[in-house]
C-alpha cells in the first residue's frame, strides 16, 4: 500500500509502498477515505516532538470503511464508515478511568504519534479506537474532526465560557475556525486574530464580531480598547503572544494554551498574580468529546473549513503551505 513515512531527522515524508498491516482476531482493518493534515505533523519534522518509532506513518484524523475485521469483532461490519480516536489509553491508571486517555500515564498507542496513523491506504486499529459514523456521513470532510473539533471541544470543557464572555481566538486556523463557532454556540463575544486576511474573511463568515490583522495593528491597543478580553485560546504559544495574552486578558481572566512552539517563554509572575490570571494547557482531547464532535457535525452547528483535498503525493508541498500559514483551514489527504 502506499504510505507517507517521516524517517528520523528528515524533513520530508517519503512516499513508499508498504505491506498492508496485518490483523488479529480483535483488530479491523479500514480502507483510509481521508486523513487531515494537523500543524503537530510539523513539530514532528521539527523534532519538537518525538514519535515512538522511526520511521512512522504520521496522520491521526483519520476515516475510512471497515474493509476486514477480526473473529473476535462484534460490533463492526465490512464497509461501516468510520472515524478513529487516535488515544488508546491502558484503561488502567485514574486518568483512563475517568475517560481522559489523552492523559493516560501508560499509554499503548496514538495512531500517527507513537504507532502507525494515516498517511496510507489501510490502517489497523481495535475496535475501542473507533466510532461508526452514519451510512450518510460525508467520509472525507468528516476526518478532520477527530482532532481540530474535538481539541476545541476539549478546551471548551476546560474553560466553560460564559454567556457574554469576551474571548480572543488568537491564530485562527484549523482549531481556530472551530473554537470561533464553539464560543458562538455558548453565547460570547469573539474577537479572532490572524495574520492573514483570507483567514479573517472566514472568521467574519463563521461569526466572530471583531477580527484582528496582527501584521498590520496592534492586538494589544486594539483588544484593551474594545474593554480587553475574559479568555485567550492562544494557538500560537509563542513568547510574544503570551505575553501579549496577559496584557490583553481582564482580572481572573483565562489562558487556554493550544498552541506551542518548542521554545522557552518568559513570563514575569507579578502580572499573573496582580490579575489572578490562570494558565490553562489543553491537549488532545476524550473519546467523549470525538462523540460531542461528531453530533455538532451531523447536527450542523459547526463547519469544518477545508482549503483543499490532495493526493497523498503531495503532502510535502501541503505542509509547507501548513507551515507559511497560506492553509485557509484544513489540507486533506483523500485516498479512493
Ligand atoms: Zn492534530
Ligand atoms: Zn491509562
Amino acid at each position: 500500500m502506499k504510505a507517507a513515512l517521516l524517517y528520523k531527522n528528515e524533513k520530508k515524508l517519503r512516499i513508499e509502498n508498504v505491506d498492508i498491516p496485518e490483523i488479529n482476531d480483535n483488530e479491523i482493518l479500514i480502507k483510509v477515505m481521508a486523513a487531515g493534515i494537523c500543524h503537530t505533523e510539523l513539530h514532528f519534522i521539527d523534532n519538537v516532538l518525538t514519535a515512538g518509532k522511526y520511521p512512522i506513518i504520521p496522520g491521526h484524523e483519520v476515516s475510512g470503511i471497515v474493509y476486514k475485521k477480526g473473529n473476535n469483532v462484534k460490533d463492526f461490519n465490512i464497509n461501516d464508515k468510520v472515524i478513529l480516536y487516535y488515544y488508546n489509553g491502558c484503561g488502567k491508571c485514574d486518568f483512563c478511568i475517568n475517560g481522559y486517555e489523552n492523559l493516560c500515564v501508560d499509554p499503548r498507542m496514538e495512531y500517527g504519534f507513537i504507532n502507525d496513523g494515516g498517511f496510507s491506504e489501510y490502517i489497523k486499529a481495535g475496535e475501542k479506537n473507533l466510532i461508526k459514523l452514519d451510512d450518510d456521513t460525508d467520509i472525507y470532510s468528516i476526518a478532520p474532526i477527530a482532532c481540530s473539533i474535538s481539541t476545541g471541544i476539549h478546551a471548551i470543557n476546560k474553560v466553560r465560557p460564559k454567556l457574554n464572555d469576551n474571548v480572543l481566538i488568537y491564530g485562527v486556523g484549523g482549531v481556530g475556525f472551530d473554537l470561533i463557532q464553539l464560543n458562538k454556540l455558548n453565547g460570547c463575544n469573539v474577537f479572532s486574530a490572524s495574520r492573514n486576511d483570507k483567514k479573517l474573511d472566514i472568521a467574519k463568515t463563521l461569526g466572530s464580531d471583531y477580527n484582528i490583522n496582527t501584521k498590520n495593528e496592534d492586538i494589544v491597543n486594539k483588544v484593551t480598547n474594545l474593554g480587553g478580553v475574559d479568555i485567550i485560546y492562544d494557538l500560537i504559544g509563542s513568547n510574544e503572544t503570551i505575553n501579549n495574552d496577559i496584557k490583553m486578558l481582564n482580572n481572573g481572566g483565562k489562558l487556554i494554551l493550544i498552541g506551542y512552539t518548542g521554545h522557552d517563554i518568559n513570563i514575569n509572575p507579578l502580572y499573573l498574580i496582580i490579575k489572578e490570571i490562570q494558565i490553562i494547557p489543553c491537549v488532545g482531547n476524550t473519546k467523549y468529546e470525538l462523540k460531542e464532535a461528531i453530533k455538532l457535525f451531523n447536527e450542523g452547528k459547526i463547519k469544518i473549513v477545508i482549503d483543499k483535498f490532495d493526493r497523498i503525493e503531495n503532502i510535502n508541498d501541503d505542509l509547507e503551505k501548513i507551515r507559511n500559514g497560506d492553509a485557509i483551514g484544513r489540507i486533506i489527504i483523500k485516498f479512493d
